[in-house]
């Protein structure tokens, strides 16, 4: 009888480990790795039906030249032509790729290098930029780099739970078992700081319902408790942290008890509650999503967030660590090779030393010297006419950014759209003059990283169905009729790999964290029977950062007003995901028993606000926003404050004609990550 494949989860950062267990050419059987760290065998819904979407419904089979099937020497000689011309007669910044957290490191790699070191340009940015960025900005800000400082372990550890913008029932829900598992094992309090009453709240200690965008001064106003009541750490905070002229006035001054409660729209006895409890808690791991993240001031809140547990010492020790838990099930391998616009690779910045030890390594002709365009402002730049050929790698941007109408604009008018993805007709990949046939979940190869740093492998279970070839090899491909065939001569992803550690260690002298030297030499069948790979030590349990002076660095962060409503648009839109839908639904929308939960896309509307508008349960009713508009039907939830509505980020053209959620929010972004903030858009709802 043939052997479980194990491999990795497609879908969430958690990077639960799974058994698979092929029962035919298109059909397999999963269960939980009883043997994976981020799991130990649990899955959620979404991972427990992912044998019911191998199937090869919409699959893309064969590369297509406008709407012809053509070789794939015919398409990736046209890719690397029009490239070609593209910077020579415009330039190496006239280019982008677009990328995503579905690709494997040894894929994200590959594309950041023929972008950054040959073509010579950093316009490659990825859809994590809407996920994660500003925990990458708040990360750099206050740890000198780019470490998530926690484990799931830590949950075991920990004796309270600080959950911050997170509906982490639903959106990581195996973290969520792992965090009601310890709470029986140990008592663990939860408190849950969420604008919303989701169903993470239903069974925590204490819920706090935020006023959206306040989290900056709930932190501040928590810090500056702890600064009242001596329960800083002043030998941590001496030894280890710096802070900037004025940080400590600026906590002291504002921040009492209830300035804090009235800024942030909660009772002053409740808020105190959470301040004595965190404050009586060493052991505090404080959680944070995407209310925090996906915000126009979502680094502040990081930092915000990190700042208390610096100034606390609740940070390098067991059970105690700000924790961010983000991401697709490439949560963070894209960040360690610089699939980010805004880093270089290898957890390394522009610096001009870095760019100098990267260009050395990879003997790269053509360097980027300075950041890229981040995603809100490359798809800007694309409208604008400044870039002139855009290639989309796994990633649906016509439906996930935000003011999604004018993403369409802008991929119309493009002289020259490129997308690899899986499937042959998505919102994005009508506009595209060529589509490549990329290698799904379970026919890939490669590793992932997850949330914590957790290394695991994806491994191929199915055969490549059509054409379809993996986008590692798409992209070399690419690279090597561009003339780069030997920066490029990758055989296979374990190539990859060993090539990303050597550089991960290449002149490191230990300053920077990452360092994968143990697998630059490892051999193809080390590779192939790599178990998840762990990093040992609690990170910063010696007190040191990687900084120039090896402390932290406390953040001065101001809360800045909340937006009053505005007399056209007097709702707040906050956007979000469903228990059993993943992005924009190619791969859980074939899974006929996920779409139960929800059937159709719901505005979620407090009973006041509807009575108010003349709006009915189940009504239908059209959300509007000054980017556009999209129908839903109507839920009324208490769960919802009022003056807030609630609406999933999923239905696309190709499902629905309503729930058109990405056309709604404002494209504004962080002033330092460049992350979307899509939590509170200005709207108003009409019943039709
Ligand atoms: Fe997959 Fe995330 Fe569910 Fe785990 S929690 S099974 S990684 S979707």
């Amino acid at each position: 009888m043939a052997e479980p494949i194990r491999t990795t989860c497609a879908y969430c950062g958690v990077g639960c480990g799974i058994s698979a267990m092929p029962t035919g050419p298109r059909s397999v059987v999963i269960n939980g790795d009883a043997a994976h760290p981020a799991n130990a065998g649990r899955l959620c819904s979404k991972g427990t039906h992912l044998g019911e979407t191998v199937g090869l419904t919409g699959r893309l089979l064969h590369p297509m030249v406008g709407s012809r099937r053509a070789s794939w020497d015919k398409a990736l000689d046209l890719v690397a032509k029009k490239f070609r011309e593209t910077i020579a007669r415009h330039g190496p910044d006239s280019v982008a790729f677009y990328v995503s957290g579905q690709l494997l490191t040894e894929d994200y790699y590959v594309a950041n290098k023929l972008m950054k070191g040959f073509i010579g340009s950093a316009n490659i940015d990825t859809n994590s930029r809407l996920c994660m960025s500003s925990a990458v900005a708040g990360h750099n800000r206050a740890f000198g780099e780019d470490i998530v400082p926690a484990s799931y372990d830590d949950l075991d550890e920990a004796d309270l739970i600080v959950l911050v913008g997170s509906n982490t029932a639903w959106c990581h829900p195996i973290v969520y078992q792992r965090i009601q598992a310890a709470r029986a094992a140990r008592g663990a309090k939860l408190v849950v700081i969420d604008p919303r009453r989701t169903e993470t709240c239903e069974d925590a200690d204490l819920h706090l319902a935020v006023k959206p965008g306040a989290d900056v001064a709930l932190m501040n106003g928590l810090l500056a408790w702890c600064v009242a009541e001596g329960m800083t750490d002043p030998a941590f905070l001496g030894d280890s942290v710096t802070a900037p002229d004025g940080f400590w006035d600026h906590i002291g001054t504002g921040h009492d008890l209830w300035t804090t409660a009235k800024t942030c729209d909660i009772a002053p006895a409740l808020l105190e509650q959470f301040f004595r409890l965190f404050a009586a808690t060493p052991r505090t791991v404080t959680l944070f999503s995407q209310g925090i993240n996906q915000s126009i001031r979502g680094t502040d809140q990081v930092n915000a967030i990190i700042n208390v547990h610096l100034a606390t010492g609740r940070i390098g020790k067991p059970g105690a660590a700000p924790f961010s838990i983000t991401g697709q099930p490439n949560a963070m391998g894209g960040r360690e090779v610089g699939g980010l616009a805004s880093t270089l690779a290898a957890h390394m910045d522009f610096a001009a030393d870095n760019v100098a030890r990267v260009g050395r390594f990879w003997a790269a002709p053509t360097m980027a010297t300075k950041p890229g365009l981040k995603a809100v402002d490359l798809f800007r730049a694309i409208g604008e006419g400044r870039i002139k050929a855009l290639w989309v790698m796994a990633t649906n941007p016509a439906v996930s950014l935000p003011d999604a109408g004018r993403v369409r604009e802008a991929l119309e008018t493009c002289p020259f759209v490129v997308v690899s993805d899986i499937i042959a007709d998505t919102d994005t990949s009508v506009h595209a003059d060529v589509r490549l046939p990329a290698a799904g979940w379970g026919e890939k190869d490669g590793t992932v990283t997850n949330s914590d740093r957790t290394i695991s492998r994806q491994r191929p279970f199915l055969t490549l169905p059509g054409e379809a070839q993996p986008d590692w090899w798409i992209v070399t491909q690419v690279a090597r009729r561009m003339g780069w065939r030997n920066a490029f001569a990758y055989d296979r992803p374990a190539d990859i790999w060993r090539e990303h550690a050597r550089l991960t260690a290449y002149q490191n002298d230990g300053a920077r964290l990452l360092n994968l030297r143990a697998w630059a030499t490892i051999g193809n069948d080390a590779y192939d029977a790599m178990e998840p790979f762990r990093w040992g030590d609690t990170p910063f349990a010696d007190g040191r950062f990687p900084t120039p002076d090896g402390k932290a660095r406390l953040v001065l962060t101001k809360q800045m007003e909340v937006q009053a409503p505005l007399k056209d648009w007097p709702m707040t839109l906050n956007t979000g995901r469903y228990r059993d839908q993943w992005h924009t639904m190619t791969r859980t929308g074939l899974a006929p028993k996920l779409a139960r939960h929800r059937e159709e896309p719901l505005v979620e509307i407090h009973p006041r606000d509807a009575q108010a508008l003349g709006i009915g349960d189940r009504d239908l009713a059209q959300v509007q926003t000054a980017q556009g508009s999209s129908l839903f039907r109507v839920m009324l939830s208490q769960g919802q404050r009022v003056g807030e509505i609630f609406t999933p980020i999923h239905w696309t053209d190709q499902v629905s004609s309503g729930g058109r959620t990405g056309l709604l929010p404002r494209p504004l972004v962080d002033p330092h990550s460049g992350q979307p903030g899509f939590k509170s858009t200005p709207a108003s709802v009409e019943r039709v």
